[in-house]
């Protein structure tokens, strides 16, 4: 039996997925976005976020059996059910917990509840055939266009993570690309059209645009790491449209 290391569980979640779901949060991440929104779960480790204006203290990191989750997560079943939504896993890197990942996925399956698995991919392709009979939909990150700046921004290997986008279509898996729109580092025409061209070769149908924003900022203070980020603004709506438009002629976009 599998454990799975459980940063936090989220109900009611926003933007994970369709309908109304609960979003596990898993602890552990092998690559490392410099801009990354969630830097409480890249480290597999338990730890602490301290939050200095408030006093708050907020833990991350529980070591969870797969059924524990999924009884956690049922109780709001009903929900799921009725707004077309479901439960997500996503990180971390979910795929690094495949087994325990699978374990809670047959679970949730058996009660009817859809799975949503997001996943930035670069993993053997072994832990996906371990999902693969419980979990058809994937949300899969496309950061970067070429294999230099996914090896150098973020230690990911472009072949592998390229691999596995083609071979989820081929199953057939509902896979929706999600690009993050992060200012500086993939948005010029020439990223976002290698972008593209990794998204349409692969035959991925739908890809999201996730443009960057700043909220993960306190998350650093409270780490008491310094984020390279924190100075970056958001794109405008102009540069959201002009990237949706690039990308639009790949593969049909939408804006998260
Ligand atoms: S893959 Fe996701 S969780 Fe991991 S470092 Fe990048 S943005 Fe953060």
């Amino acid at each position: 039996m599998s454990i799975l290391n459980v940063s936090h569980i989220q109900r009611f979640s926003t933007g994970d997925g369709p309908g109304i779901r609960t979003t596990v949060f898993l602890k552990g991440c092998n690559l490392h976005c410099p801009w990354c929104h969630n830097p409480e779960n890249i480290r597999a480790d338990r730890e602490e976020l301290f939050y200095e204006k408030t006093g708050k203290r907020i833990p991350y990191g529980t070591m969870l059996a797969p059924a524990s989750a999924a009884a956690d997560v049922l109780e709001d079943k009903e929900f799921y059910i009725r707004s077309g939504g479901g439960v997500t896993v996503s990180g971390g890197e979910p795929m690094l917990q495949s087994e325990g990942v699978a374990e809670l996925a047959a679970i949730l399956r058996e009660n009817g509840v859809n799975v949503l698995i997001d996943t930035a991919g670069c993993v053997p392709w072994s832990s996906f055939e371990a999902v693969l009979p419980f979990v058809s939909d994937f949300y899969f990150d496309v950061k970067a266009g070429s294999p230099a700046k996914y090896r150098e921004l973020i230690g990911g290997e472009m072949a592998l993570i390229e691999n596995n986008l083609r071979k989820l279509v081929l199953v057939g898996a509902n896979v929706t690309a999600r690009i993050p729109l992060i200012p500086g580092v993939n948005d010029s025409e020439t990223e976002l059209r290698q972008i593209g061209a990794v998204i349409s070769s692969a035959g991925v149908r739908h890809a999201d645009i996730l443009p960057f924003h700043r909220l993960g900022s306190a998350k650093y203070e409270a780490m008491g790491l310094d984020y390279g980020f924190k100075n970056t603004l958001p794109p405008s709506r102009d540069e959201i449209l002009k990237a949706a438009g690039i990308l639009g002629a790949y593969t049909d976009v939408g804006i998260e």
